[in-house]
């Protein structure tokens, strides 16, 4: 069912001054919580150091990521503001009134329209990427109206919030090269383990995560993985992006399926591929399956070749087309900056 246009949605949720007024700073404070700011975040925390106090300035980065990829103009949204909580101890932040109680459980985030909470986590890498994840669930929730099925809503946050940060120019939408690269995220191995323990999911599976299925780890690895084929594949690409138009319908699937009917067995069988050689930097494009039917073989003899014996190219001609052949090296891919 049709909901609210986009724009109209993010209008009549909570404004900034609303959830800024909820704030105490002077309780806060008092609760060992200082505050970073940014021009789309205001972050409270306990844990200080020079890459917490970055995390605004990726943050701003991604919001204008997420207008591009979204489609929205940022300069209609001059206000868009957030306020996230990043917490290594829970007491504090319930102390300042900043943790309501009517929450429900997390383990790493969650996001409530405007308002999102971290736990604090051992890397610089996981902590920047759960931020990131948890903004992309803001962005979704208040400018798009909502975010669709279980497995494009977390695929989703997941995808956008992998990352490459470097000299303090944020990447989104980027797989990461190597374990160093992201450390404490992990996604590429897990699904290399599942892979070889045999409990690799199959697309369909995938796509039927209930609301509940993402109290686990492991369906974020596969959600992230089937945004990942369908964003950076060349067929699938520009068909994927129009799923977020559908986000605020209760059949989004439906919706879904509907955009890959005509291929979609062959869908199925590129996610086999993908799941099976996944590694780190893995290269969508490249994997990318030529499904275009051979022809026939003439029928009849082969043909003589001129001087009677057989020719270079074999006795039926130049063979057929196979796979694509690798490509050049290319550039880190990924959405922005
Ligand atoms: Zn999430």
């Amino acid at each position: 069912m049709p909901r609210l246009p986009v724009i109209i949605a993010a209008l009549l949720l909570p404004s900034l001054a609303a959830a800024s007024e909820a704030v105490d700073e002077a309780r806060a404070s008092a609760a060992g919580i200082h505050r970073i700011s940014g021009k789309r975040l205001t972050l409270y925390s306990d844990v200080s150091g020079p890459e917490v106090d970055q995390l605004p300035e990726a943050f701003d980065q991604a919001f204008s990521q997420w207008c591009r990829y979204f489609s929205v103009k940022e300069t209609k949204l001059p206000d868009w503001h957030a306020i996230g909580c990043l917490m290594k101890d829970r007491t504090r932040f319930a102390a300042a009134g900043l943790l309501p109680d009517d929450l429900p459980p997390f383990r790493h985030g969650y996001t409530s329209n405007y308002r999102f909470w971290l736990e604090e986590q051992p890397t610089d890498y996981y902590r920047r990427e759960l931020l990131l994840h948890e903004g992309t669930h803001a962005f979704m929730f208040t400018v798009l109206g909502g975010a669709g099925d279980p497995w494009y809503k977390e695929g989703m946050a997941e995808y956008l919030g992998t990352h490459r940060w470097r000299n303090g120019r944020l990447t989104l939408g980027y797989t990461p090269r190597s374990r160093e690269e992201s450390l404490g995220w992990g996604r590429i191995p897990a699904i290399q383990a599942m892979v070889a323990q045999h409990r690799g999911l199959r697309w369909n599976q995938v796509m039927e995560f209930s609301d509940t299925a993402h109290r686990e780890t492991e369906p974020y690895d596969w959600c992230w993985a089937a945004c990942t084929l369908l964003d950076q594949h060349p067929r699938y690409q520009k068909r994927f992006r129009q799923a977020m138009r559908f986000v605020q319908r209760d059949d989004f699937n439906e919706c879904f399926h509907r955009l890959f009917q005509k291929d979609w067995p062959n869908l199925c069988e590129e996610w086999q591929v993908m799941i099976a050689g996944m590694e780190y930097g893995y290269d969508v494009a490249r994997a990318a399956i030529d499904f275009t039917p051979g022809g026939p073989l003439p029928a009849g003899p082969p043909p003589a070749a001129s001087d009677g014996g057989p020719s270079d190219e074999g006795p039926y001609g130049p063979p057929p087309k196979g796979p694509k052949g690798p490509k050049g090296p290319k550039g880190p891919k990924g959405y922005g900056p």
